[in-house]
């Protein structure tokens, strides 16, 4: 496991000099950049075109848009341990929590303008309240749902930003004036899991951690997929015919996308139809829960809409939810369902698992099987998983689960951690199968030549020296 120490080492290493152009060819150009904005804030030679982060300016190589961005190295052991105290447990589909309970606000204001049980609203607006916080990084949106990233200081700003958006929006990118133009000291965060590992980044990653990661809550969405602005705009006029500025509020809900017209009125499709908007980053997403968050919250698992399934994860996040409910400023209940929040995230997870042919064919020169690279691709496209959980993804018996397991451990294709088993690296995988194949291809050659063509030369001279027609190759013999 990667210690802090040596995480420092990487974060100082100057050889490394990491620029844009990293940046660019490892996370913007694989469509891997989730517009959270990060890099934006850090460096001002950062700018967007073409809703694309893009160099403006000469790039000194400070390497810190790339360490810092939420889609590069992210150690998790690290991030687990500074997080979550020990005793917390963890589930492989709702990641590590203390609690899940339904709850909502008391507050029939913020219940009008929620996109659920409103609290998101009244969890920021108690976080305000006692101090724990002085402004939070959020998004809010025009009358004609253009998103926009800004930071809310006030309860007023706070309560005008309820609703989900469900369009990207680069929150990260007001980091910056948080912190050097309005000096907040404390601040909150409220977004997408996409975005929350470069907020834990800023908040735990020295240098920037020392002088600026002042984040003291961090509140995830729960989110299966998100759209641009401009394939909301295109989705909501070619499938539903109407312009966004008709619409009030959007909401997604039992496999439907749904709108709610300013006239009253409200028009729904299948979710299904909407899958070819998505946001393409979103296909390599597998976190639905917001894993790192302090706190995440979203609607799946309660019994109507005008409740949230709250998840609470960290010490901080139980010591204000808490404090909230001790001040009626929510109320919880006990009917939640935490399998249908699992089943939302277990779909997550499972939209890359297909392994293609392709790889099958070329992998088996490895002597490997097809279910023994179909494990290994499982995992690098979830990234980890128990047994239980890779035996439900992969429907077979526990027992030959248990056996490709245990083969791919040996071999060094995965490794274990806590309960949990990752894959390694397929560079190092296939390095790895590599040399052994040349170690033993070597070693073959070598028992060849040392003994097997010595045997083969004697029986030859032995049987064949007086035949004319051989004695030109007597010269390779000696
Ligand atoms: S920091 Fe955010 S916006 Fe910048 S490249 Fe990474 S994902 Fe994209
Ligand atoms: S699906 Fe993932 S990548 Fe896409 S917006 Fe949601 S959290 Fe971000």
């Amino acid at each position: 496991m990667i210690t802090k120490e040596q995480m420092i080492e990487y974060l100082q290493c100057d050889i490394s000099s990491y620029g844009f152009q990293d940046l660019f060819d490892l996370v913007i150009s694989k469509q891997n950049c989730v517009n959270c904005g990060a890099c934006l804030s850090i460096c001002p030679r950062i700018g967007i075109e073409e809703n694309k982060p893009t160099l403006i300016d000469y790039d000194p190589e400070c390497s810190l848009c790339f360490k810092y961005c939420t889609r590069t190295f992210f150690p998790r052991n690290f991030f687990e341990k500074e997080i979550f105290k020990e005793r917390i447990q963890k589930d492989s589909l709702l990641g590590y929590y203390q609690k899940i309970t339904a709850a909502r606000s008391t507050d029939n204001n913020i219940l009008k303008n929620a996109q659920n049980g409103g609290v998101v609203t009244s969890l920021l607006l108690h976080a305000l309240d006692t101090g724990l916080i002085d402004g939070v990084l959020m998004a809010n949106k025009d009358e004609r749902w253009h998103p926009k990233p800004f930071i809310a200081r006030s309860p007023e700003e706070v309560r005008n930003a309820a609703g989900s958006i469900y369009a990207m929006v680069p929150t990260l990118s007001t980091y910056k004036d948080a912190v050097c133009k309005y000096k907040i000291e404390n601040l909150g965060f409220v977004g997408l899991p996409c975005q929350i590992q470069a907020v834990r980044k800023f908040q735990l990653w020295p240098p920037l951690s020392d002088k600026y990661g002042n984040f003291k809550l961090i509140i995830g969405l729960f989110c299966s997929s998100n759209y641009s602005y401009d394939s909301m705009y295109t989705l909501i006029k070619d499938l539903i015919g109407i312009s966004l500025g008709e619409i009030k509020k959007i909401d997604v809900s039992h496999g439907k996308f749904i709108v709610y017209l300013n006239n009253g009125t409200m028009k729904e499709i299948s979710i299904k139809d909407t899958n070819r908007y998505h946001y393409s980053s979103c296909e390599h997403c597998k976190d639905y829960t917001a894993y790192f968050a302090d706190i995440s919250i979203g609607s799946v698992g309660v019994p109507s809409d005008n409740w949230n399934s709250v998840i609470i994860r960290t010490e901080e996040g139980q010591r204000l939810f808490n404090d909230a409910l001790t001040r009626r400023k929510i109320i919880i209940s006990n009917n939640i369902d935490p399998n249908k929040i699992k089943k939302a995230s277990k779909k997550k997870k499972m939209q890359m698992t297909e392994t293609s042919d392709k790889i099958y064919s070329a992998l088996k020169f490895f002597d490997v099987t097809k279910l023994e690279v179909k494990t290994y691709t499982t995992l690098l496209s979830i990234g980890e998983a128990d047994l239980f959980m890779l035996r439900d993804i992969m429907k077979l018996k526990p027992e030959i689960i248990y056996n490709i397991i245990k083969k791919l451990k040996q071999r060094k294709w995965i490794f274990k951690y806590q309960n949990f088993y990752r894959p390694i690296n397929p560079s190092q995988v296939i390095k790895n199968e590599i040399d052994q194949i040349l170690t033993k291809f070597k070693n073959y050659i070598d028992i060849i030549k040392s003994k097997i063509l010595k045997d083969l030369t004697t029986k030859f001279i032995q049987n064949n020296l007086m035949d004319l027609e051989n004695l030109d190759f007597m010269d390779i013999f000696f």
